[in-house]
């Protein structure tokens, strides 16, 4: 477990115990969002600098375990927590902590049924100052605890600067361990802060393990549904919470218009792509409560997603060292509606506005926009398949995107002109209580990668 070195112990103040019935919901204000620019730090605890005189910053680790043990065994959970403020220091740091046993929901949302999501009940609160020098524009705390499979945890920390700014950290709530049948484990789940601040929409992903990871399954080899946690682990991080690599950027930084669920088996890709996608009664629960399902999938086979707007499904070659890269590409396929910027087959996007385009005109349309914001000349054609895309150059080198598979330095690639206003628009509609308020659909194949 990694520890901040400058890092100070959080020590419980008070404990309130709590009666609550059905799922935590509790109001408040959260850090103001946009304006966000990642900072250099340790991936794994990556924290935004936002546009804000006094934030906070609060993140879990692991994002997910599920280990083989019984139930009841204890897992370790570390919670970090941040605050800067351009004041002269901080009046308070408070983390607050609720645990509560797992339950079934009740019957609250019909088309849902059977529910997959987490209640709890039996809550405890635990309000936690941060100890040590607050004089400084920069504080530090993290705070251990242990929870077993049955245990969901809901936390937001809460900075008071000396001059009495005050700032929350959206209220967050995870669990580990595996779920039972027709249930979902919340990795990033926003529990609390949706309406003050006008965030009424979020994009939910689940992840659900390849069959592979089935232990029950023949072919899975040695592998358990914890090995399958632990990729997902490593694939969240890197993809939303990872300062240090450029392409992660723009979902660290937008982090807050995601929720992300663990599933249980019973989803599979096709290992060849067609839009083929099974989801049995065991992980069809969990697939109708988020909007996209990624099958995560340790044993080669190229990844296929559709490209899909509103979202779709799509896979994640955890066995690669650039599970996180392809995690943020195939989401531009089936998040975003975006397609391969690579001379390919030929598959038209369906995102807004589109990046890959079947005439000139259409391109130099979507490079003339304000937002886009690109030379006209930008605009090249595939030799192959014919299509256009933007392709500006920057002392001659073309700008590296995410959605181009076959450019080097996948780490340095990022959202581009047109993927990237796709993606501002995205999250301004999550923003705004939609992200996908218009219909559309992509009429072409299934895209390769
Ligand atoms: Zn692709």
């Amino acid at each position: 477990m990694r520890r901040f070195r400058s890092g100070q112990r959080l020590l419980s103040a008070s404990i309130v115990f709590l009666a609550v019935a059905g799922c935590s919901d509790i109001p408040l204000t959260d850090n103001p969002p946009n304006s966000a620019v990642p900072i250099s730090r340790d991936s794994k605890f990556a924290l935004l600098q936002q546009s804000c005189s006094t934030c906070v910053w609060a993140v879990h680790n692991p994002l997910y375990q599920a280990p083989d043990l019984s139930n009841s065994a204890a897992m370790e959970s570390t919670i970090i927590v941040r605050a800067t403020t351009s004041a002269t220091g901080f009046q308070a740091i408070t983390l607050e902590v609720t645990t509560s046993q797992i339950v079934e929901c009740p019957a609250f949302a019909p088309d849902l049924a059977p529910i997959a999501f987490p209640c709890g009940q039996n809550a405890m609160l635990v309000s936690i100052d941060c100890l040590g020098d607050k004089t400084g524009a920069n504080i530090e705390c993290e705070y251990d605890l242990e929870i077993d499979n049955q245990t969901l945890v809901s936390y937001r920390a809460i900075a008071t600067a000396v001059d009495a700014t005050t700032m929350s950290s959206p209220l967050i709530t995870y669990s580990y361990g595996e779920p039972g049948n027709g249930k979902a484990k919340p990795i990033w789940w926003h529990t609390g802060e949706a309406d003050s601040l006008g965030y009424l929409d979020r994009i939910r992903i689940g992840y659900f393990p390849d069959p592979e990871y089935d232990p029950n399954n023949p072919l899975s080899g040695n592998k358990t549904y914890s090995a399958f946690a632990d990729h997902v682990n490593e694939i969240v991080g890197r993809a939303f919470f990872n300062d240090d690599e450029n392409f992660a950027a723009e979902y660290t930084a937008n982090r807050h218009f995601f929720d992300l669920w663990a599933a249980p088996f019973g989803g599979k890709a096709p290992d060849i792509c067609v839009n083929a996608y099974i989801y049995n009664i065991n992980a069809k629960p969990a697939r109708q409560l988020v909007s996209a399902g990624v099958i995560v999938h340790e044993r080669y086979y190229a990844d296929c997603s559709h490209i899909e707007f509103p979202p779709g499904d799509g896979t994640v070659y955890s066995g690669s060292s650039e599970n996180g890269w392809l995690m943020v590409h195939e989401s531009g396929h089936f998040l975003a509606g975006l397609s391969d910027e690579y001379d390919r087959n030929k598959h038209l996007s369906c995102s807004q506005p589109n990046n890959v385009h079947e005439s000139e005109f259409d391109c130099h349309g979507v490079a003339s926009l304000a937002l886009v914001n690109a030379p006209t000349g930008a605009c090249t054609q595939f030799p192959t398949s014919k299509m256009w895309r933007i392709d500006e150059k920057v002392d001659g080198i073309g700008l590296l995107e995410i959605m181009d598979k076959e450019i080097g330095q996948k780490k340095e690639s990022s959202f581009q002109k047109s993927s990237r206003r796709a993606l501002d628009i995205l999250f301004g509609n999550c923003q705004y209580g939609n992200c996908y308020p218009v219909v559309n659909t992509c009429a072409g194949p299934t895209p390769p990668s």
